[in-house]
């Protein structure tokens, strides 16, 4: 379908919601390991021109209600989301739930569940840091946390750039806390089939976060792909700020092949930190279905 016959079939349903022109659906606030309080992401994005805006943090909707609230004070328009830590075939994969109902009593049990272990995990995480010269790296970490339920690995890596051992966060993931570095430590998240769960208990629609970044051989994200969608997935993020331009490409040929939604988000973290701004990205490609097309 051409933007054309798409603006001529909005004009055919009269009072249909006009098109967003700069949605955004994927960021990170102080209620997991962005910088920033929910509001003042919903300030910045209405200032950045988003017109729809979904916050997604990780295994977490504290932030949400206070979002809501100054979204509609400005009148911009807000999805509730939130982006789930998977584990499938070994490796970390992370699903978006968008639109969702943030008070599902089975979402928010899960997402509680999906919770534990992070402060078991980061006792290990700040041993091994320590055994590497790293000083106070639980206190350290959990001086960057906003909401003690939900330590990261990011607020590790701050704490390590803040002592000086490391230019940036990318440097501190790289040389400490990826797999085979001496910061690492694996951890069991839900499985694709729970969060998917999840999210359709919430009404919500699933959405295969940042695809580009899994170390996935072809054949192996394929089958994630195909497993994600025979479950009840929808969505894949196609123009994301965890994507390389290339990639937008390449995930865009995904959602063709595979029948999938498109979504577009900065996964935007803090300003100094992250590369792409809320509402910054170029838009999707115009022949792809947006994930937001039937949002009421
Ligand atoms: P965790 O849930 O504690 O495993 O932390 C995962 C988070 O770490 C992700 O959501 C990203 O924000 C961040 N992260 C992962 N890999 C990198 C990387 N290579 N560079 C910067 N941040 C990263
Ligand atoms: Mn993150
Ligand atoms: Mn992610
Ligand atoms: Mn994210």
């Amino acid at each position: 379908m051409t933007e054309q016959t798409r603006a001529a079939g909005a004009d055919t349903r009269g009072a249909a919601r006009p098109r967003p022109g700069n949605a955004d659906l994927h960021c990170h606030s102080k209620v997991s390991d962005g910088m920033l309080e929910p509001c003042e992401l919903v300030r910045r994005a209405h200032r950045n021109g988003v017109d729809l805006f979904a916050l997604t943090d990780h295994d977490e909707l504290a932030g949400i209600a206070q979002a809501a609230e100054q979204a509609a004070a400005l009148g911009l328009r807000f999805v509730a989301g939130v982006e789930i830590s998977v584990t499938w075939g070994g490796e970390t994969i992370h699903v978006l739930g968008l639109n969702i109902d943030p008070g599902n009593p089975t979402l928010l049990a899960g997402l509680a569940r999906t919770r534990d272990g992070r402060l078991e995990r980061a006792r290990e995480i700040a041993a091994q840091l320590e055994r590497v010269g790293i000083a106070d790296a639980f206190e350290g970490a959990l001086s960057h946390v906003g909401n003690p339920q939900l330590i990261s690995r990011t607020h590790f890596a701050r704490h390590i750039v803040a002592s000086g051992k490391a230019r940036n966060v990318g440097e501190v993931f790289s040389r400490y806390l990826t797999e085979g570095r001496p910061g690492y430590v694996p951890h069991r998240w839900a499985s694709l089939d729970e969060a998917l769960d999840w999210i359709v208990a919430a009404a919500g629609v699933a959405v295969l976060a940042h695809p580009g970044r899994y170390r996935l051989g072809q054949t192996a994200l394929w089958s994630l792909i195909e497993s994600f969608r025979e479950r009840g997935g929808q969505g894949i993020e196609v123009v994301c700020g965890s994507h390389r331009p290339d990639q937008y490409l390449t995930f865009a040929d995904h959602a063709r092949h595979f029948g999938l939604r498109a979504s577009r988000g900065s996964d935007f973290h803090g300003p100094g930190e992250s590369s792409v701004d809320l509402g910054a990205l170029p838009p999707l490609p115009a022949d792809l279905v947006p994930v937001w097309e039937d949002w009421q």
